[in-house]
């Protein structure tokens, strides 16, 4: 048995095998975005693992976190491997640092998440929308239901603070 479902056409399957991922896109589906804390040295972690990777220690427990943060990087895909991703070149996959544990447990580590710009209701953002963020942007979380009660989480411009002018790779 697995968790199915599917997303921009593209079957996504979480086999129980996988637990961590699997309680990750489920909690996502519930709206709220949750990271495993370490039940030993209580930092917290992502992606999802099977042990603490500070300390090692297996067990975990799920703790919610506020899903605002600030762009820490990102890459702009002009070429898009996967079929399903071409209708929506050239889009960007962002490294979000949130803002729980910022420089912690050294001033170079940070809770930093992988994912897409989106708009406010989950959908893939426009060029338009592209070209507004760039490093430095605040960021909050939105989710895009995928079925099987999981949501995949993505990203769009916290629209409730004013933004700064964030950082842009130059145009070639
Ligand atoms: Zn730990």
């Amino acid at each position: 048995m697995s968790l199915q479902g599917q997303y921009l056409g593209m079957n996504v399957a979480i086999p129980d095998l996988d637990q961590p991922n699997q309680e990750f896109y489920t909690h996502c589906g519930q709206g709220v975005l949750h990271l495993q804390a370490c039940v030993k040295c209580n930092l917290l972690r992502y992606p999802t693992t099977t042990a603490c990777p500070w300390c090692s220690e297996p067990e975990s427990a799920w703790m919610p976190v506020s899903g605002k943060g600030t762009l820490y990087s990102y890459g702009e895909v002009h070429h898009a491997i996967q079929p399903a991703f071409r209708q929506f070149t050239p889009y960007l996959i962002l490294l979000v640092e949130l803002d729980e544990q910022r420089d912690t447990p050294s001033p170079f580590d940070g809770l930093r998440i992988n994912g897409n710009l989106a708009d406010a209701s989950g959908e893939l953002a426009t060029p338009e929308l592209v070209e507004t963020v760039g490093i430095g942007s605040r960021l909050r979380v939105v989710f895009k239901s995928i079925g099987d009660g999981m949501a995949i989480p993505l990203w769009t411009p916290d629209t409730e603070i004013e933004q700064e002018s964030p950082w842009r790779y130059p145009d070639n």
